[in-house]
């Protein structure tokens, strides 16, 4: 008999999400994850946004995943909290709103103009699951008085922002009092190192330990290509780099601020304690360095949105690897008998994740992927430049 039901590799969004889904299905759960430098959950900065601002509406399938993605949070939390009430708070997920914006730039007022067009009709905001009307911001400066003063903005109300790390450690925190509490065998075990697939079983090496598993689960973010070429299976996934800056706004109350977006690049996120700004996107390889270039780049793109903040104070730095694909969309299921895969998350990870890791995880342990996830199938053709 197998030791563990399930064995997932790669402790990111994903992994935790998958590790309270195979808890919650009573399987005996066990979690490898190596620590890598670069890990994308550690560093994303939070947007949680129902609306793509750099595609068209050309794959309805992505929309309508994402909105589900965005919706799911809600029931999610909902448990955390129920599982952990002590762990409740701002830092896992607000609800603040997006806020838009661009310049006198023609290309930055088209794009604006595209994202304000596709949510001017009910059925456009439907499809983003967005039930308040888009409100045209004029004097962007109420909401954060940090701003360019020609900048023109679109509110978007039902769009979050979230702490990675924290919904990370709140997502395991769930899964071990979960598998405590429960009496059908289910359990979750964490073990920290790096696991190694044995070629034709789901039996992974973890250092000189040996775990007999019914499934494996990769949830290896940008390392999920290396990981399986031993195994035979090619997953061409790829990490790009993005570094961010963290600020500190002395006596502003900045945590119930919208999220500050371009349709270019260049954000800016509040919490409670911080301002985030991002974020450099690299096709560098494995290199997880924070740069002069990089963060040269973020603080220009920051301090140009908003001069205002030229006088706050840099708290530290951030850097993570998000796993990229070709096609720009993730890959969900399996990859050969026992053996699955969920990554390529690339900068919606912290918005699909959830969701995708819970999806793949009942997968691996016998479920069906729903028809819907059909779009995400690793078997879809993809080559190995990233988007
Ligand atoms: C700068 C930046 C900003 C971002 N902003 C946002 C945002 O605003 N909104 C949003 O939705 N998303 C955002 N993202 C994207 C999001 O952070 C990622 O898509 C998501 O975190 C990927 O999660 P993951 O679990 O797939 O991978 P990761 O978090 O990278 O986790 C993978 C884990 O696998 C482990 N691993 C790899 N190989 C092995 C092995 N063989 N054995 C054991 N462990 C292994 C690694 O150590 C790592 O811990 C951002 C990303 C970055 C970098």
């Amino acid at each position: 008999m197998a030791d563990y039901d399930l064995i997932i590799i790669g402790g990111g969004i994903v992994g935790a999400s998958a590790a309270l889904a195979g808890v919650r299905k009573g399987a005996r759960v066990v979690l490898i994850d190596a620590g890598l430098a670069g890990r994308a959950t550690d560093a994303g900065a939070g947007i949680v946004s129902p609306v793509a601002l750099d595609r068209g509406e050309q794959r309805p399938e992505w929309t309508a995943l994402i909105t589900e993605c965005v919706g799911y949070y809600e029931s999610l939390l909902a448990e955390l909290d129920a599982v952990d009430p002590a762990g409740a708070g701002s830092a896992t997920y607000e609800q603040v709103g997006e806020l838009v914006v661009a310049g006198d730039d023609p290309g930055e007022q088209a794009a604006l103009d595209v994202v304000a067009e596709r949510l001017s009709t009910p059925e456009g905001r439907r499809s983003h699951g967005v039930t308040k009307p888009v409100e045209i911001v004029e004097d962007v400066r109420t909401y954060w008085p940090e701003l360019r003063r020609d900048l023109r903005g679109l509110f978007i109300t039902e769009v979050g922002r979230v702490v990675g790390s924290r919904l990370h450690d709140r997502l395991l925190t769930a899964a071990r009092r979960l598998a405590r509490a429960q009496s059908d065998g289910a359990g979750l075990e964490i073990i920290p190192g790096a696991g190694v697939l044995d070629a034709g079983s789901p039996r992974v090496r973890v250092g000189h330990r040996v775990l007999d598993g019914r499934a494996v689960l990769f949830a290896t973010g940008a390392w999920a290509t290396a990981d399986l070429v031993p195994y035979g299976v090619q997953i061409p996934v790829r990490p790009i780099r993005g570094q961010l800056v963290h600020l500190r706004l002395d006596g502003q109350q900045t945590g119930m601020r919208p999220v500050v977006n371009t349709p270019g690049s260049g954000y800016l996120l509040g919490f409670d304690d911080r301002i985030v700004a991002g974020a450099t996107h690299e096709d560098v390889g494995f290199d997880a360095r924070v740069t002069a270039g990089g963060q040269h780049a973020v603080l220009q793109a920051a301090l140009d949105l908003a001069p205002g903040l030229s006088a706050a104070t840099v708290l530290e730095t951030r850097v993570g690897l998000r796993p990229a694909t070709s096609d720009g969309l993730p890959l969900v299921g399996a990859v050969a008998p026992a053996v699955h895969v969920a990554t390529g998350l690339g900068a919606w990870g912290l918005t699909l994740g959830p969701l995708l890791g819970e999806l793949a995880a009942r997968h691996a342990l016998g479920e069906q992927l729903p028809e819907r996830l059909d779009f995400l199938s690793p078997g879809r053709p993809l080559t190995k430049e990233s988007a």
